[in-house]
């Protein structure tokens, strides 16, 4: 909870000696409180009042990180209930299970099946984050092996799943630099749990079936010296659990209750895949921080990564490509030149459906500050002088012999001015993006 003024005032050493630049510890402390001051302004103030101001002064979500190097996953320090009011910081983590069941040809199968979900979306590369290594076969051994073989092979952060704290200790002892996610910590093996991870600095799961026990859980593996903890959910339906990670999150964020102050993980590994997709995408909008699926169809992927993508982009910053020229195909001189909008979704919409016109051509982009073109036009950030400044700025000039421009059939009313400002001949295209094969295989000659 955010102390007040007069709180932090308590704290101070109380001799206005004015070495912070302000009159009196009063004034400092309200200050701190407005975030308007830094706490190393005071040269004095004790270690303790350090530790109690660091320590109200925490997110009210950690942030917990797993794996190493580029593939390290960082779940929580979320600020917000609703991406609207600011926006979500760090996307939920998809990872898939891996038995150690599984042996030789088939576990190699398995995990190369996981490597290999990841997709280009408007741009950008989404995949899954991490392999999630269960012990069902109930060897410490066995586990330890899988868990070393998925590290070898796999570029991916690791999650060790086992309730047997000898079996998580063979495993971490095998895979400890990879920094794997120990999953999970029950009220009966915590401090067992809570050891491995302190000694092998790896962060823990807290699995309870309530935010009660969850609660009385996390403070147990706080006091063993562990900081990173997980929260997990057991045994719950999966309308229970959205409610309950909904409570949680009010309680972080609202309330500043810190038992309860981390990032969260779900699992999903009953049902097809389709239905696990549908489970996982709920679970991604509220609120888990990791989500554990059981299957490995590309298909179900592309929704859950789709979402994730969606949730976590910032509200306020739409997502957008670069403005200047782009060849599909290989265009010459004698080419079709279009123009469209620098929002991604409008342009990799447009290129796709050029692509597959089969008509090698230009795309213009017009930076129209990532939004689309009705929205670009109404606010005016789409008019005849942006398109002329563009194909001035690119020099649409040098790679067309024609002096034909198509614009998007939605700002048909532009045509007019467009052609006078730019003097080329102005063809007004489809409105939908999706008749553009048409178009250019018919109209454009
Ligand atoms: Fe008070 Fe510290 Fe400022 Fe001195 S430097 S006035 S002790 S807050």
């Amino acid at each position: 909870m955010a102390l007040t003024g007069l709180e932090i005032f308590k704290l101070l050493p109380k001799t206005n000696c004015k070495k912070c630049g302000m009159p009196t510890c009063l004034a400092f402390a309200m200050q701190l409180a407005q975030k308007r001051a830094k706490l190393e302004d005071c040269p004095d103030v004790s270690e303790e009042a350090k530790q109690v101001l660091a320590a109200a002064a925490a997110p009210p979500m950690r942030l917990v990180k797993f794996g190493s190097g580029d593939n390290q996953v960082q779940v929580g320090q979320e600020t917000v209930m609703f991406r609207h009011e600011e926006k979500f910081y760090n996307p939920t983590a998809l990872a898939v299970t891996v038995s150690d069941k599984l042996t030789g040809e088939a576990l190699k199968r398995r995990i190369e099946s996981v490597n290999a979900l990841q997709f280009e979306r408007v741009g950008t590369q989404i995949s899954v984050k991490a392999i999630a290594v269960i012990n069902e076969s109930g060897s410490a051994d066995t586990f330890a092996a899988t868990a070393a073989t998925v590290k070898e092979s796999s570029n991916l952060a690791l999650i060790l799943l086992s309730d047997s704290p000898e079996a998580i200790k063979a495993a971490v002892g095998k895979t400890a630099e990879a920094v794997p996610l120990i999953a999970c910590a029950a009220p009966e093996t915590a401090e067992a749990m809570a050891k491995i991870a302190k000694d092998n600095n790896c962060p823990l799961v807290a699995k309870a079936p309530s935010l009660e026990a969850l609660s009385e859980l996390t403070e147990k593996i706080k006091a063993q010296g562990v900081e990173d903890i997980v929260l997990c959910l057991e045994g719950l339906t999966l309308r229970d659990k959205l409610y309950s990670l909904s409570q949680m999150r009010v309680l972080s964020l609202k309330k500043v209750f810190r038992p309860l102050g981390y990032p969260t993980l779900s699992f999903v590994t009953d049902g097809e895949a389709d239905q696990q997709a549908a489970a996982a995408t709920s679970l991604i909008c509220k609120y888990s921080g990791i989500v554990v699926v059981d299957t490995a169809e590309l298909y179900a992927f592309l929704p859950m990564l789709t979402s994730v993508m969606n949730i976590y982009s910032d509200p306020q910053k739409p997502i957008q490509v670069e403005p200047k020229v782009y060849p599909v195909g290989e265009p010459d001189g004698n080419s079709p030149l279009m123009f469209t909008t620098n929002f991604s979704l409008t342009y990799y919409t447009v290129e796709s459906d050029v692509e597959a016109s089969r008509v090698p051509s230009y795309i213009l982009v017009v930076d129209t500050e990532g939004t689309s073109v009705l929205t670009a036009y109404s606010g005016d950030k789409l008019n005849e002088k942006t398109v002329a400044d563009a194909m001035t700025k690119q020099n649409v000039e040098s790679l067309v012999k024609h002096r034909k421009l198509i614009i998007p059939g939605y700002v048909a009313v532009m045509s007019g001015k467009l052609e006078e400002a730019v003097g080329w001949e102005i063809m007004v295209g489809p409105r939908e993006s999706s008749m553009l094969p048409k178009y250019l295989q018919e109209v454009w000659k």
